[in-house]
C-alpha cells in the first residue's frame, strides 16, 4: 500500500483552522449533577428540548458503531448526507483552483455542490454498462483533482459499480474517492465500510432517508479513516444534528430489524412492478435495479411523464442525463400506489 495522508490533500486553511469551541465542548457531561449556566439556554423552555444537542452525537455514533461494526472515531453524522458531501468539498477543495471528477448519469448534487464551492468539474460519462471508465478517469486526474464521486447503487440507474473497478480506482486514484451508498441497504452487495482499513483514501456516505424510511429527520452518515473524520469534524457546524433527529435515529437503530422487513417488501414490490411494466408496449427497456426505484426507458418519455401527471402520478423525468434518453425514474411505492401506476399506464398503452 502506497503511503497516503489525507492532510496532504486538505486545504491549508482548514489545517490551520482553530475550530469553534462550544459550551458543550468545554464541558460535555450533561448527565452530571453540575448546574449548567454556560450556554444561555432558557431553562423555562420544553424540558426535553431547551438544551443544545450533543455536538459529538456520542450516543448515536456508538449505537451506529455497534450496528455497522465500524469504530466510532470513523463515523461523522450530518444534517442529511448532502451536508456531509458539502463538508467534504470544503475540507479538500480550494475554490477557483481545485477540481473534482463526476461520472454521469449520477446524482445531481455533486455538480451543484462543486458549483457552490467554486470548484470545477471534470465530467467522464460512464460506459454503456453504467460502469465508470477507469482508464479515462486515471488519465484525466491531475494534481488539482481532489475528489472522485462514485455512487453505488447509482441514482438514477440503480446499478452497482463492480468490485474490480472500485479496487482499481481506489488503488490508483491520487485523491479521495467519495462513494455514495444512499441505497446500499437495498442492495445484494456488501457496503464498502468494511474495507475502510484497506483504503485510507475512501469516504463512504450513507443516509437514513431511503431504506430506513426517515427522509424527514435529515440524518446522513459518513464513514472514513479517523484522519479524514477529524478534518471534517473541524469544520462542521457545532450543533448540526438536532436533538429530535438524534433521538429518532437512535430509536431506528434499536429497531433495525424493521429495515430488513422494509427491504424485503420493497424488493418484492419492485420485482412485481418490473414484471408489469415490461408488458407495456411503450416500455422499451428497464435497467436492472439494486435500489427502491427503476429507470424505465419508454417511447417518448416527456409525453408519458405529462400523461402521468394528468392522472395524478408524479415520476421523475431523467431523459436529459447521458445514457438515460427517454428515461423515467420511478420510485417503488406501496402495493396500492404501484397498482394505481400500472393501471394508469395500461390505460395509456391502448
Ligand atoms: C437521496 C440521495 C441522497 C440524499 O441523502 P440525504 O441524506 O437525504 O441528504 C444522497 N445521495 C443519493 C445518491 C441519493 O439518491
Amino acid at each position: 500500500m502506497k503511503s497516503f495522508s489525507a492532510s496532504d490533500l486538505a486545504r491549508k486553511r482548514v489545517l490551520k483552522l482553530k475550530p469553534y469551541q462550544s459550551a458543550r465542548d468545554e464541558f460535555s457531561d450533561t448527565t452530571s449533577t453540575m448546574t449548567f449556566m454556560d450556554a444561555n439556554e432558557n431553562p423555562l423552555g420544553n424540558p426535553e428540548l431547551y438544551r443544545y444537542p450533543d455536538p459529538h452525537h456520542t450516543t448515536l455514533r456508538e449505537k451506529l458503531s455497534e450496528v455497522k461494526n465500524v469504530d466510532p472515531s470513523q463515523i461523522l453524522l450530518g444534517n442529511g448526507s448532502d451536508e456531509l458531501l458539502d463538508l467534504i468539498f470544503r475540507v479538500f477543495c480550494e475554490p477557483e483552483t481545485d477540481d473534482v471528477i463526476i461520472t454521469p448519469p449520477t446524482y445531481g448534487m455533486y455538480e451543484v455542490l462543486a458549483n457552490i464551492n467554486a470548484v470545477s468539474v471534470k465530467v467522464i460519462v460512464m460506459d454503456d454498462d453504467f460502469q465508470p471508465k477507469v482508464e479515462e478517469i486515471l488519465q484525466q486526474q491531475s494534481k488539482t483533482t481532489k475528489l472522485l464521486f462514485l455512487c453505488s447503487p447509482n441514482n438514477p440507474t440503480g446499478t452497482i459499480i463492480s468490485e474490480e473497478n472500485m479496487v482499481r480506482l481506489l488503488n490508483a486514484f491520487s485523491g479521495i474517492v467519495v462513494l455514495d451508498e444512499a441505497y446500499i441497504d437495498f442492495s445484494t452487495t456488501e457496503s464498502w465500510i468494511h474495507r475502510l482499513h484497506e483504503f485510507p483514501n475512501l469516504i463512504v456516505t450513507q443516509t437514513f432517508s431511503k431504506a430506513w424510511g426517515l427522509a424527514g429527520i435529515r440524518l446522513g452518515v459518513c464513514y472514513a479513516s479517523t484522519e479524514i473524520i477529524s478534518l471534517l469534524q473541524k469544520i462542521k457546524p457545532p450543533y448540526n444534528v438536532n436533538s429530535l433527529t438524534q433521538q429518532k435515529g437512535l430509536v431506528a437503530l434499536t429497531n433495525k430489524n424493521r429495515v430488513e422487513s422494509y427491504k424485503a417488501s420493497i424488493i418484492k414490490e419492485r420485482k412485481e412492478l418490473l414484471k408489469q411494466l415490461l408488458q407495456l408496449n411503450f416500455v422499451e427497456k428497464i435497467v436492472p435495479s439494486e435500489t427502491n426505484f427503476l429507470l424505465v426507458k419508454v417511447e417518448d418519455a416527456k409525453k408519458r411523464y405529462s400523461q402521468l401527471i394528468d392522472n395524478g402520478i408524479v415520476v421523475r423525468y431523467r431523459g436529459n442525463q447521458p445514457l438515460c434518453e427517454n428515461g423515467l425514474r420511478i420510485t417503488v411505492g406501496t402495493s396500492e400506489e404501484n397498482k394505481k401506476l400500472i393501471e394508469t399506464l395500461q390505460k395509456l398503452d391502448r
